[in-house]
């Protein structure tokens, strides 16, 4: 595989301009197209500068391979990276912008019992370059025409962030610069399943995206059954990371909290999250199991979820049950790329 371009920040851009004996000015004109989604190839710069470089980077490092399309607006799609891997991601419309899911890896080590993402074990980190593109390449679609491009982004898809960090943290500051597609720290969410020494790490970047813990339990044991991470962190750790979060970033921090039928999903749980997390900064977003089919466990019915909701309000904790959106199109987190996986069998490109 050829080296990927949109790794690059600004400055590294001026560099590489520079030694590749261009004029100062073409490394904006590079920012610019790649910031809108372009090739290589369609970009406008001299034809000198544009052969050295596809000799040593890929031209399209991520290539849109399948859209889904559903009835409110949701889009799924499955990306093709250059070296032939499969990643998955989402869109889908608010009335306040944009939301792009997108994913960190290909596929995933965490081994959590509901997931798909992390089905066929972790084959590959990407690039800060192969997220950022993911990005690139879905706002170029959309902000063509009149339409409203990308706003916000959740790293919510397959992987996990805090496992790529060196990557991710790329990718948080090209996202977020000036010279780029200019998206703001605090419309982008990251979802981790609680790597603690991470979080200290991520709060300490000096980049305050909104952090999202995927709790899904109330007790260490209770969540070391369905998450393998909660054999190396604790709860307890988790909860005095995300508060250093917010000491450094002033963020409010957001727990997940899947419901799963027989596991994590009645009063009593709601109860013990109650105390668990009472008088702290936080939101806690319920989440509708999406069953897998590859997995036994089963999703909680809305009355339950909705009932779980009101015992955590009446206790003092903010809590929504997230929207679930493109229903129709099946398939998410990391179920998309599982099944196209298994019915396409398609080769790597190389
Ligand atoms: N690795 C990151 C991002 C994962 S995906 C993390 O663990 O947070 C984002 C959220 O979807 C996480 O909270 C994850 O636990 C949850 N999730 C994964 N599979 C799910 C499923 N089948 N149904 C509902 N939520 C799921």
């Amino acid at each position: 595989m050829k080296k990927i371009l949109q790794d690059l920040g600004f400055e590294q851009l001026k560099n590489l301009v520079a030694d590749m004996g261009a004029q100062p000015f073409r490394a904006k004109q590079l920012m610019e197209g790649l910031s809108r989604g372009k090739k290589i190839s369609e970009i406008n710069v001299d034809q000198a500068l544009r052969q050295k470089l596809l000799e040593e980077y890929e031209d399209e490092p991520v290539s849109l391979e399948k859209i889904f399309r559903s009835a409110d607006g949701t889009e799924k799609y499955l990306f093709r990276l250059a070296d032939g891997n499969v990643i998955e991601g989402v869109f889908m419309k608010y009335k306040y912008g944009n939301t792009q899911c997108v994913s960190t890896q290909v596929g995933c080590r965490m081994g959590c019992k509901f997931c798909a993402s992390t089905l066929g074990g972790l084959v590959r980190n990407l690039t800060s370059g192969e997220i950022l593109c993911q990005t690139l390449v879905v706002n170029a679609m959309h902000a063509a025409g009149k339409e409203r491009g990308v706003t916000n982004i959740v790293l919510m898809g397959s992987g996990e962030p805090l496992d790529n960090f060196d990557e991710v943290s790329a990718f948080l500051k090209n996202v977020t610069a000036p010279e780029g597609i200019n998206i703001s720290a605090r419309n982008i969410s990251l979802s981790t399943c609680g790597i603690v020494p991470k979080i200290y790490e991520l709060a300490d970047l000096g980049i305050p995206v909104n952090l999202t813990i995927s709790l899904h339990q109330t007790t260490d044991e209770g969540r070391r059954r369905t998450m393998p991470v909660a054999n190396k962190y604790t709860i307890d750790g988790i909860l005095k990371a995300c508060e250093y979060y917010f000491e450094k970033t002033g963020r409010r921090y957001i727990f997940e909290y899947s419901l799963i039928s027989g596991e994590n999903a009645d009063e009593k749980h709601a109860e013990e999250l109650i105390k668990l997390l009472r008088g702290k900064p936080c939101h806690v977003n319920l989440i509708r199991l999406n069953e897998v089919k590859e997995r036994t466990l089963k999703a909680a019915g809305d009355a339950q979820a909705y009932k779980f909701q009101a015992i955590l309000q009446n206790g003092g904790i903010s809590a929504t049950v997230r929207r679930s959106m493109g229903s129709d199109i099946g398939g998410a987190c990391g179920q998309l790329r599982a099944g196209y996986l298994k019915t396409e069998h398609v080769p790597p490109k190389r």
